[in-house]
């Protein structure tokens, strides 16, 4: 996970690129992780920065817009050099931890507003415009954000429990993967799933550790993607939500 996670709630679900590039750099600071959070200040404005990993004097980044999933990079950002004009009980002075030129307040004085321990809620797209929506649609929506979810992933998590009926919880045959993992799972276009980090960081979807996961392939479409499956909170949720939908 990102270091703090005191951020705005916008989450990152790292591409099976993207977590392989930043496992394979040199001198790493920490093991990768799929999930990140985005750790500038609740409500800032412009694009999400989430911290992805250090290397040697590198600090690599995950910049992401959470309304356009496809628009993600990693970038080598320096660092923001503002420190705290007063030490705290230890006779510290804190040091943004953030890159150069962010968006909102530093790093210290994020901490400072927050504290220890609070629970930051997840961050979701926009929903669409109700003015677009019929009222089924707009409750269906309405149903879903505050289960934390967009309509999109609901999809794909119905998907995946459908998938489970099919060809049970342990599979080989999904999707031609030939490999060992607890599957069905699914090779999700993470570019594409609008809200998918969100469900992981609650707990109803979850990424295979790297032992069970599959390697990066040659397959350009696999390598653009995460690989998720339902955990047992998504499927309680699943079935908690189903009949609260309209049809
Ligand atoms: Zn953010
Ligand atoms: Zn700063």
């Amino acid at each position: 996970m990102s270091r703090v996670r005191v951020g705005c709630g916008a989450t990152v679900l790292l591409t099976l690129r993207e977590w392989e590039r930043l496992a394979a750099l040199p001198e790493p600071g920490n093991e990768v992780e799929p999930l990140h959070w985005c750790e500038l200040e609740p409500r800032h404005g412009g694009l999400h920065f989430a911290f992805g990993q250090q290397s040697g004097e590198d600090a690599w980044w995950v910049v992401f817009d959470l309304g356009a999933p496809a628009r993600r990079e990693l970038q080598i950002l320096v660092g923001c050099s503002a420190a705290a004009e007063e030490a705290d009980e230890l006779g510290d002075r804190g040091v943004c931890t953030l890159a150069a030129d962010h968006a909102g307040g530093h790093s210290f004085e994020i901490a400072l507003d927050t504290g220890a321990g609070r629970s930051v809620p997840v961050l979701l797209p926009a929903l669409p415009d109700p003015a677009a929506l019929t009222a089924v649609q707009q409750h269906n929506h309405a149903v879903l954000a505050a289960a934390g979810l967009t309509a999109a992933t609901y999809l794909q998590m119905e998907s995946l429990q459908h998938q489970e009926s099919r060809f049970g919880v342990i599979s080989t045959r999904h999707l031609g993967l030939q490999t060992n993992v607890a599957v069905p799972r699914l090779a999700c276009l993470a570019a594409d799933t609008s809200g998918l980090a969100a469900a992981v960081a609650q707990g109803y979807l979850a990424v295979p550790g790297p032992r069970t996961r599959p390697p990066v392939v040659a397959d350009a479409q696999l390598a653009d993607s995460a690989v998720v499956h339902l955990t047992d909170t998504g499927r309680a949720l699943l079935a908690r939500l189903q009949p609260q939908l309209q049809d």
